[in-house]
């Protein structure tokens, strides 16, 4: 068989490229390209999607981020509660408004947020919480959400890597204050480019959302505070309007191919992660811990498959955050994760063939 790459998204354009082609050159006729007409509409449809009263696309799901801290009020001298074990952009929103992330840990076995960590870690300049729902798996929120209120936190949700996920049958995005959204290529949900987007039911929110990604106005050249350029590109609001018709089809996918890895892998080197029975994961990475990772992607990539660590740095332990002081030993399970997880390729488009060749791979494996 041929090299199987982690995600092969040129299997995606051939299937849909007329349409999406199509929706491409519309935007160029009627020069709708930036904001405008096909991103006000994707925005409309997202909002559908996600259960919310409004959505606001933006440029990238790391500017989501940055707006909902904004919108939030969160500043200088203010800390927010992150996850350790999640990509760093969840981090960045924080620290760009000159507030401090503080580094939570992960459960040892959903990898996720973890409430009692979490309880520890509040202080007096706490303002809130943001939770990954991470791999596309839920965190707890019903937990977090408690914790928050007994301390009048926020809770933001980042859903990168979660679109259409489901937590006690109400979809992610829809749960915390602001649900923020990547549309990087790659993603559940992806534009041909980059994209993101902040969902909310508060329209006092989402006015001040609109207004940040648009150089701070409401009226053109009336400029009430300072504000920032993320708005959404119409070329990417008409590309993501074709990709979330087909994201229900694309999720079941997912979720049929997760669960034959979660059933058909049974090798005993391989610990997977937790699926609790009130959420719905939408299997974004299939992550597993092993031994000794870089052994395996290097019997995975001598037959030709692609796999990769989400993430061999946990975010506490980044250069970037040296400064914060952190060490060795202070997030344990995101520190064990970070030196076993590997994750096998999971795309919608993956052949059964593919599919149970990754399940033989990995039963095969001795370590
Ligand atoms: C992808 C991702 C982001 C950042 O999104 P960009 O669109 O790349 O800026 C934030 N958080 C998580 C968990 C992600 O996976």
């Amino acid at each position: 068989m041929a090299y199987l790459k982690r995600v092969d998204l040129s299997r995606d354009y051939a299937a849909h490229r007329s349409e999406f082609d199509e929706a491409i050159k519309k935007v160029c006729e009627e020069t709708a390209f930036s904001g405008g007409t096909y991103a006000d509409r994707f925005d409309r449809e997202f909002a559908e999607f996600v259960g919310t009263q409004y959505a606001s696309g933006v440029n990238n799901g790391t500017s989501a981020l940055h707006c909902a801290m904004l919108a939030l009020g969160v500043g200088e001298g203010d800390e927010v509660i992150v996850p350790a074990n999640t990509y760093i952009a969840t981090a960045w929103g924080v620290t760009y408004t000159g507030a401090t992330p503080v580094f939570a840990d992960c459960t040892s076995d959903t990898w996720e947020i973890s409430p009692a960590s979490v309880e520890k870690l509040i202080t007096p300049r706490t303002k809130g919480i943001i939770g990954v729902h991470l791999y596309g798996q839920p965190f707890d929120f019903a937990s977090i959400k408690e914790i928050a209120d007994r301390h009048g936190l926020f809770v933001v949700e980042d859903c990168a890597q979660a679109h259409g996920a489901k937590f006690e049958g109400r979809s992610v995005g829809s749960l915390g204050e602001l649900g923020c959204f990547s549309f990087y290529p790659g993603k559940n949900l992806y534009s041909f480019g980059e994209g993101g987007s902040v969902t909310c039911n508060s329209e006092e929110y989402y006015k001040h959302i609109n207004r940040l990604k648009n150089q701070g106005c409401d009226v053109r050249y009336y400029h009430d505070e300072i504000g920032y350029n993320y708005r959404l590109e119409g070329i990417q609001g008409a590309v993501l309007s074709v990709g979330l018709k087909y994201l229900p089809e694309w999720t079941r996918r997912r979720q049929e191919i997760g669960k034959r890895y979660l059933n058909e892998i049974t090798n005993p080197l391989f610990t997977m992660q937790k699926h609790p029975d009130n959420t719905t994961p939408v299997f974004h990475l299939f992550v597993v811990e092993v031994p000794d990772h870089n052994h395996f992607i290097q019997y995975m990539a001598d037959a030709d498959v692609e796999c990769n660590m989400h993430y061999p740095v946990p975010c506490h332990l980044q250069k970037a955050y040296a400064k914060l002081g952190y060490k060795k030993g202070d997030c344990p399970n995101a520190e064990y994760l970070a030196e076993h997880c590997v994750d096998l390729p999971l795309f919608p488009e993956m052949t059964d063939g593919e599919v149970e060749m990754v399940i033989a791979l990995c039963n095969a494996y001795k370590g």
